[in-house]
């Protein structure tokens, strides 16, 4: 779900006499060998130039003016020789933190949260602020998480880095055209352009996207699933349901590596499965969907915990760190609550893993900060419920990017646009 960036960087840098002087082929040829030699060593790095060249099958020569062109980029640097090598290898070269950074806003029902990340997957700057959306309009939450991104762009800035986009994350249901058509935790959010509303924020200023800046709009549990494939330490992980646990619930369900959408761009509505048709209402309109038996506020009203402002899986003095310290301390209370939601989570999980057939389960958010106490009744419920399960287990692991899987996944798409046509961040050949 991308809203196009227009003219790239490029376009917009070169007059368009000097364009007309290349042949057409070769200009996409070197637009293709940029990629696929920075996308070399994004996946194999640090490799020699030697190294390069043998696995993209370029020759040498072209391997290095094309590695000079991303060095200069700021995309790839060269590292010290290894120690001890045999011959003559040359500089390893691997991706450049100091490079240009794309940008992740993650709006939830709660809170919100920004972080700035490199090419390399490490977070730059972060800012987390509780604030309940569900009291406050659209456009005072959009205009408040705008400024937080201002904050982290000068701050980015200031460090030396270029700001190449913007992705977001929301807690709803988004369709392909890039515009938030529902967010059932949110009554105020229908058919919300957040995309629009936040460039008339950010489209100004020192502080804000430069024009050419690539941003994107996803659901949060998409985009926590593509951030844990990406840099959560799993590099086996192509084919796997990612659990978001928070006020609401959702899935990002991924197969051979992409995230499975639908046709409209709605599938993955794990929290709205029913495990209690005579249940609590929701407000998708239906009665005892998952998230109103074990989405975080349930959850901790079951447990006996004061829900309060500030209740982020985040925040260590929440309501969220009181259900553990209690469930640690042996309360009955907390420990039956968490017992009751890890068997409700594994009835709804059961049955999108035997609609869907992925091997894996991963626990993010509120579910993975309390997967010690889940992941039991969980493990039961896929062990009876998955039909395929005696000869298929169903693997249950737990995020290892916490809170901030989805600022990740929602930087990461614009790092990925980068990696997959970087020609734009390239200076042009004179
Ligand atoms: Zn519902």
């Amino acid at each position: 779900v991308t809203a196009g960036a227009g003219r790239t960087r490029r376009e917009a840098a070169r007059p368009a006499r000097q364009e007309a002087k290349r042949p057409a082929r070769q200009e996409t040829l070197r637009r293709h060998n940029l990629a696929l030699v920075l996308g070399e060593v994004a996946v194999h790095g640090p490799l020699s130039r030697a190294q390069v060249a043998a696995a993209t099958g370029l020759t040498k020569g072209t391997v290095s003016s094309l590695v000079d062109d991303l060095v200069a980029a700021g995309l790839v640097r060269t590292l010290a020789p290894t120690r001890g090598a045999v011959g003559r290898p040359g500089n390893p070269l691997a991706l450049d933190p100091g490079g240009p950074v794309g940008v992740g806003l993650e709006i939830d029902v709660d809170y919100t949260r920004v972080a700035v990340v490199d090419l390399t997957g490490d977070v730059r700057q972060r800012r987390v602020e509780v604030a309940d959306h569900r009291t406050s309009s659209p456009e005072a939450s959009l205009a408040s998480a705008a400024a937080l991104v201002r904050d982290v762009v000068h701050a980015a800035t200031r460090q030396g880095h270029a700001v190449a986009g913007l992705g977001v994350a929301v807690p709803g249901l988004v369709d392909t055209k890039g515009l938030l058509r529902l967010a059932p935790n949110l009554p105020g959010w229908e058919s919300t352009p957040v995309l629009s509303v936040l460039h008339g924020h950010l489209d100004d200023g020192p502080d804000g996207l430069p024009a050419d800046a690539h941003t994107a709009l996803d659901n949060e549990a998409n985009l926590a699933a593509l951030g844990e494939q990406w840099f959560g330490g799993h590099p086996d992980l192509r084919d796997f349901v990612y659990v978001s646990g928070e006020i609401g619930v959702g899935a990002g369900i991924v197969t051979g590596g992409a995230v499975f959408r639908g046709v409209s761009g709605y599938a993955g509505e794990l929290g709205h499965v029913p495990v209690d048709p005579d249940g609590p209402a929701c407000g998708c309109g239906g009665r005892g969907c998952l998230e109103q038996v074990a989405g975080q506020e349930a959850l901790l009203r079951a447990a006996g915990v004061p829900v309060d402002a500030g209740t982020t899986t985040a925040a260590p003095d929440g309501s969220v760190a009181t259900l553990r310290r209690r469930a640690d301390g042996g309360d009955r209370e907390a420990l039956r609550a968490l017992e009751a939601a890890g068997h409700a989570l594994g009835v709804a999980v059961s049955a999108l893993v035997n609609v869907v057939d992925v091997p894996t389960v991963v626990l993010g958010g509120l579910y993975a900060a309390l997967a010690p106490w889940l992941r039991g009744p969980l493990t039961a419920e896929l062990g009876t419920r998955v039909v395929a399960s005696s000869w298929a287990p169903t693997q249950v692991l737990v995020s290892t990017l916490g809170p901030d899987a989805a600022v990740r996944g929602a930087a990461g798409t614009v790092l990925r646009h980068i990696l997959d046509d970087p020609e734009a961040y390239v200076p042009a050949p004179v």
